[in-house]
């Protein structure tokens, strides 16, 4: 049994064929996160994957943002799955219960924690030798603490309690517990670039809270764990003193090239599960296309399909299950080659394209008929044999189609709105090229913002870096404060460790007001 996590940052980063992602991940269980699906944005194509179902969750609040999703192969469908953590979203049959104690929330609390479509679980059967177990997976996308918004560092606590009280009660109840996703903390300072420039690291309520719920795998196995948590991260359990295996690297400042990240991507399992079943456990850094590296896990044990998916599955949501079908889904024209349309867009899961697409589904141009048969209805029981290491053809999969690292200002010149402004955009890869980057390529309106900027005023000639003696990158301050709006010039190398001649020099320079 395998099961691949994965900050996607955008469904899109699987392009055109996401059967043909699924497969070279090449794993029973795939959980991706920050789909920025919504369900107003999910299309049969997403939804229903031949070989596979798909569980998601939805943000309730903004299109386009957060989200989370599992995917299962037909050897791998689980017998029971639920959406979120407090099972406030859970009015159907197939769920998976044990909400543990949810005495610290407040009503309105747990509703907020569930509005963002950040967990699903689903649950499966196992069979290792004689024994069949139960194994429930939790797919989670934690919250980030943005500096900026102080209220979201109480938010991701409180997420974290709630999964830990969720976690925690079914694990009792007799399940073995696998949770994996983007945990949005990394844990030991070896887990991060460059601990000691953070103030207080150990002080972090995040790393506080995963020393907690965390077993200590740098004690010997002889020590006593009578204080330790009943979680172990399966990376670090194999891996006890890898340095430098992150998982995550900043888009802005290129920070890829120099391996410059933090590990925030984890599968943990409870100890006797990591302990009897887990074989192996590695993150795959070569894997490109997200800001997020994928990581998966192996298990002896294999998985017992159940002859039908639990009633969360997509192929029953009514846009796809062919029951209330709209007139205007039997009049459309069935797209047979759908890809060539997507093959030149803009970067994955951007709030512009997604707008985008929803205007095509309301004009449904060229929606895919996809409806009946989408659910196999009557599937026998059969194990899952998988290997343990990821196929060939996945590094050629998500690889950038530029062939440059990602991250690169090029990468950011992608996030400009392409379709709509074809006649500009030669113009702006060419001033890009001469050193323009804007401050944040994940946000196409502020990228869109610094290429108008750019464009309607040009930009100031570039000064050369002391160090490198390189054309310096122009930047703009987008923090609020006194200083919002201004720009200045950096060293356009990527950002790395103060030791690495090859990463960013401190040269900084203010561009005059005046200009
Ligand atoms: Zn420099």
């Amino acid at each position: 049994m395998k099961l691949v996590t994965w900050n996607i940052n955008g469904i899109r980063t699987f392009g055109c064929g996401i059967k043909k992602a699924l497969d070279a991940l090449d794993a029973d269980i795939i959980c991706v996160q920050e789909t920025k699906v919504t369900r107003d944005l999910l299309d049969a194509r997403t939804a229903i994957v031949d070989g596979y179902n798909s569980f998601f969750s939805f943000s309730r609040g903004r299109s386009g943002y957060s989200g989370v999703a599992t995917y299962c192969k037909d050897s791998a469908t689980p017998f029971a799955a639920e959406e979120g953590l407090t099972g406030l979203l859970t009015n159907h049959a197939g769920a998976v219960g044990c909400y543990g104690n949810q005495s610290e929330f407040t009503d309105e609390e747990l509703q907020l924690l569930d509005n963002e479509g950040r967990a699903v679980i689903t649950q499966h059967r196992v069979q290792h030798s004689d024994k069949i177990l139960t194994v429930t997976v939790i797919n989670v996308y934690c919250p980030r603490a943005d500096p900026e918004k102080p209220e979201r560092k109480q938010f991701k606590l409180q997420f974290y309690k709630l999964l830990q009280a969720r976690a925690e009660a079914i694990l009792k109840n007799g399940s073995s517990v696998i949770i994996l996703g983007d945990v949005n903390t990394s844990h030991r300072p070896i887990d991060h670039c460059d601990p000691n420039e953070i103030d207080d690291f150990e002080d972090n309520p995040g790393r506080k809270w995963l020393n907690g719920f965390l077993r200590d795998n740098k004690a010997s196995p002889s020590a006593d764990f009578s204080h330790d948590g009943e979680f172990v991260d399966t990376f670090r359990h194999f891996h006890p003193t890898r340095a430098g295996a992150f998982t995550c690297w900043s888009t802005l400042t290129g920070a890829r090239r120099t391996n410059y990240g933090t590990r925030i991507d984890y599968i943990f399992a409870d100890y006797q599960l990591a302990k009897e079943q887990f074989v192996a456990a590695d993150i795959m850094p070569e894997v490109e296309g997200s800001d997020h590296c994928p990581v998966w896990g192996g298990l002896r044990c294999s998985l017992l399909s159940n002859s039908k998916p639990p009633p969360l599955a997509t192929c029953y949501l009514p846009e796809f299950a062919g029951k209330q079908q709209k007139l205007s889904r039997f009049l459309v024209k069935v797209d047979q080659n759908p890809c060539q349309t997507e093959s030149k867009e803009a970067l994955p899961g951007s709030q512009e394209e997604a707008e985008r697409r929803e205007n095509i589904n309301v004009t449904a141009t060229k929606r895919i008929l996809r409806t009946e048969s989408a659910c196999q209805t009557s599937k026998k029981t059969k194990t899952a044999k998988t290997s343990s290491k990821p196929q060939g053809s996945l590094l050629a999969f998500f690889k950038p189609q530029n062939g440059k690292a990602l991250g690169s200002s090029h990468n950011s010149l992608k996030a400009c709105p392409v379709e709509n402004t074809p006649q500009l955009h030669s113009a702006t890869q060419n001033k890009m090229t001469r050193g323009e980057e804007t401050y944040n390529p994940r946000d196409n309106k502020e990228a869109s913002l610094g290429f108008w900027k750019s464009v309607l005023h040009g930009p100031p000639p570039a000064p050369t870096c002391k160090v490198h003696g390189e054309p310096c990158v122009l930047r703009t301050v987008r923090k609020e404060g006194p200083n919002v709006g201004r720009q200045f010039f950096v060293c356009a190398r990527p950002q790395g460790h103060v030791s690495n001649p090859e990463a960013r020099c401190n040269f900084f320079a203010w561009v005059d007001r005046g200009k």
